[in-house]
Formats: C-alpha cells, structure tokens, sequence
C-alpha cells in the first residue's frame, strides 16, 4: 500500500499539474464516446492499451468481462445497471469487449468443485460462461485457452444483443459492437471479423 500512497503525491505533483485543465473539465461532468467492458485482471489497463485520457471511455469490468443476458439476473444486476446507463443517458454508441490473454476466468469454467470451495459466488458467476464448453467442444480446436477467451467475447456479445436498449439500436445500425482480444505479452490487439469469426491484428490506421 506504501506505493500506493506515495503514487497519490507523484499524480498529483506530475501527471495532474501537466493536465490540470483536462482534469477542471472533466470536474463538470463526463462525455465518454465508448463503453470498454473488459476482465478485472490487473494486467490490463484500457486507457494505457488505447492510449486514451480520463473522461474518454466508459469502463466497465468484471470477472471474466462476461455480460450475463438481459432476462438471467432479475434483481440488482450491476452490469445491466451500466449498460443502460452509458447508451440511455451517455449515448455511446460504440461497445468494445475485450477480452484478453491467459484469462483466469476463462480457466476456472474448466476447474472442479474443489477449486470453488470458498468462492461460491465465482462459481455461480462463472455460469454465464459455462455455453463456452460446449461451444469449445463442437470447435475441435487445439489451443482452448486461446479459443475459449475469444469465444467467450463472442458470446458476450452476443449476449448484448438480448439488451432492448442495444438490440433496438442494432437493428438500426446506430450502434457499432467490436470484440477485441488483447495479448498481454506482445501489446498487439486482435479485433473480431464477424464475417470469418476471427480475431485478425489490428493494423495501424493510415493517417
Ligand atoms: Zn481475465
């Protein structure tokens, strides 16, 4: 925590004082373009990976970046909460979610019983990724950690769509979804071809 707490002081005494008028504007309120809904893990870090400031995306993250569809949790569902929140009240029009390499949640959809033991709650949440199985299975594919973490954005994208708010927009084309694949030991991102179904390199944009 030592490091942390010194952190607060660097920020405030460099990045803050650099950015002092960014972070003024950003005092009266936000105007995010994008929703970035992505794992929990530590090793990924949205704005640094797309090079973006505070107050540009909208981030949302759990275990697993899973979405569970619309109809699957009844009451206080967090994530629903903020799906509506950033398309109904931000207007974002453009949803990435972005999954990523060596995924721990991704793993355990494979683990027994006894690794769940004092993790119930995982458990259950890991529920909503369990179709992966059986997706996995049917692909007959090699590398399953690979194919299981960019399946599973697959999935929860598929799982937006059971939202009203992004189904209606979709069908109009006044939202765009992308699945993004972020491999933590190269820094390369990997974008979703809906029409192949795989994740190809995301090449420069030419200026
Ligand atoms: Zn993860």
């Amino acid at each position: 925590m030592k490091k942390l707490y010194k952190g607060i002081h660097k920020f405030s005494e460099s990045y803050y004082k650099k950015k002092k008028k960014l972070f003024e504007k950003l005092e009266k309120g936000q105007n995010p373009t994008v929703l970035f809904i992505t794992c929990s893990d530590s090793r990924i870090d949205p704005n640094l990976v797309t090079n973006s400031k505070p107050g540009e995306l909208f981030i949302l993250r759990n275990v697993g970046n899973i979405i569970p569809p619309f109809d699957a949790v009844s009451d206080k569902n967090s994530i629903a909460a903020a799906v509506e929140f950033a398309i109904e009240s931000l207007k974002i029009r453009d949803i990435i979610v972005c999954g990523h390499s060596n995924c721990g949640a991704m793993k355990a959809i494979y683990a027994n019983d006894d690794f769940f033991e004092k993790m119930p709650h995982l458990k259950n949440w890991l529920q909503f990724a369990s179709p992966l199985k059986d997706i996995i299975n049917n692909l007959g594919k090699d590398d399953i950690q690979r194919n299981t973490e960019q399946q599973n954005i697959i999935l929860q994208l598929k799982n937006l769509i059971t939202y009203p708010s992004v189904a209606e927009l979709f069908e109009k084309e006044e939202i765009r979804l992308y699945g993004w694949y972020y491999e933590i030991g190269t820094g390369k991102i990997y974008e979703l071809d809906r029409e192949s179904g795989k994740f190809k390199l995301i090449e420069p944009l030419l200026p």
